[in-house]
């Protein structure tokens, strides 16, 4: 029986995979450390969770229009006047099942098969793997650790071929924590305009940035490209709400009814109660969400110093997200204890979490096999244990 080729091309998500493999072995009792999937060690706050209460006892429980509620898109509306300075309407939006459902809708909403969409690389594993379902290829733009995993215009214009339909930029990025410089984005803006791309902006890590470096959207800074980008976001990062599956995405009404119809056959609604809690979340009260942001700023400073500190490993400081690339290239055709040669970031994952109990998420499903990515949205006192283990496990490397 021939399956879909579309379908077979896709790979399992490295980063879920890892989530789940160490969630597993925590359920039997493994004293296991987890730097794998970006998900926030934090409790959703309390007001969130009662909104949701209410939502259920008010019977707030049936179908919802497929695109979202009102009350969640005029809160997402005022959320991107307040904290970006442009203007949407309802017709702009769609509420999604996460994120990456937002992301899915948008690569099937605009590419034809052959379509050629280009993506940064260390790019978040996801990105491909939407163009590929969608019909479309993707073209890596490959960024370089030692000029902060940035690119210059003239590269992403060498990438650029007739079929070229997107460009897809993630800033605060996943994985490398790198912000896009707001030269680069008028840039990128410009340059879409000339060669009539769209462009996905995928800005879920928003207000997680660190050093008093702002992100800003690249709408904000040509607001002439509104129409073309696609803006991504979503509470999972922000207010640890990954659970509760709710994204949303703004871009020009005729993208959004298209997005609205996938969405309408795809899955109907996004779960109504969640909707209610990413109300209050959007509207509510906000120190929760500095507070986090802090402590992720602290647990960075931590993670790089002592990273850096180790033999064979280094990183650069990332600005945003919660994320480090490591970089393990040193340790690569050396020998671990003994008897196996590091050949890949796979293989120094699979001995890390085989042996240290210690997971991080190999470079290679973020299109570099020199790094392997750890998440510091994880306790002070797990990343301290976790890199103690990833040193005495380095020590056994000759
Ligand atoms: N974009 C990026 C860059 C991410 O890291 C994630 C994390 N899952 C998502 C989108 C999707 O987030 P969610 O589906 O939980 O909203
Ligand atoms: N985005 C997070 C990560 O990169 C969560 C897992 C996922 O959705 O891929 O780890």
């Amino acid at each position: 029986m021939e399956l879909s080729k579309i379908a077979l091309s896709v790979s399992p998500s490295p980063t879920l995979a890892i989530d789940s493999k160490a969630k597993a072995m925590k359920a039997q009792g493994i004293d296991v450390i987890g730097f794998g999937a970006g998900e926030p060690d934090y409790d959703t706050p309390d007001n969130i969770k009662e909104a949701a209460v209410k939502a259920i006892s008010e019977g707030k429980t049936k179908y919802t229009p497929a695109s979202g509620i009102p009350e969640l898109k005029k809160a997402v509306i005022k959320k991107f006047m307040d904290d970006n300075s442009i203007e949407y309407e309802q017709n702009n939006i769609v509420i999604s099942n996460g994120a990456k459902h937002s992301l899915m809708n948008s690569f099937y909403a605009i590419c034809n098969p052959g379509d050629e969409v280009v993506i940064p690389a260390p790019y978040w594993v996801s990105y491909p793997e939407f163009a590929k379902l969608a019909g479309a290829v993707p073209v890596f733009l490959y960024t370089k650790e030692s000029e902060g995993f940035e690119f210059d215009i003239d590269t992403l214009k060498k990438h650029l071929t007739k079929k070229t339909k997107a460009i897809s930029i993630n800033s605060p990025s996943n994985p490398t924590g790198m912000i896009y410089s707001d030269e680069l984005l008028t840039q990128i803006a410009q340059l879409a305009i000339e060669r009539d791309l769209i462009i996905i902006s995928d800005e879920i890590y928003e207000s997680l940035t660190y050093d008093g470096i702002k992100h800003n959207s690249i709408v904000t800074l040509v607001p002439e490209v509104k129409d073309r980008t696609i803006i991504i976001n979503g509470v999972s990062k922000t207010y640890a709400m990954t659970g509760w599956r709710i994204g949303y995405s703004a871009t020009s009404a005729k993208i959004t009814s298209i997005m609205s119809n996938i969405q309408s056959h795809g899955s109907s609604n996004p779960n109504t109660i969640a909707q209610y809690a990413a109300v209050e979340a959007i509207t509510g009260p906000k120190d929760n969400v500095e507070t986090m942001r802090q402590n992720f700023s602290l647990r960075r400073d931590y993670m790089v110093k002592t990273i850096n500190d180790t033999p064979f490993l280094s990183c650069v400081k990332p600005l945003g997200a919660f994320y480090v690339m490591m970089n393990i290239s040193q340790t690569k055709g050396k020998t671990y204890d003994n008897k196996v040669v590091i050949d890949s970031s796979d293989k120094f994952s699979e001995l890390l979490l085989g042996d240290y109990n210690t997971a991080v998420v190999p470079g290679s499903g973020f299109g570099t096999d020199d790094h392997v990515r750890l998440s510091y949205a994880t306790s002070m006192e797990n990343i301290k244990k976790g890199l103690l283990r990833i040193a005495e496990f380095t020590a056994k490397i000759k």
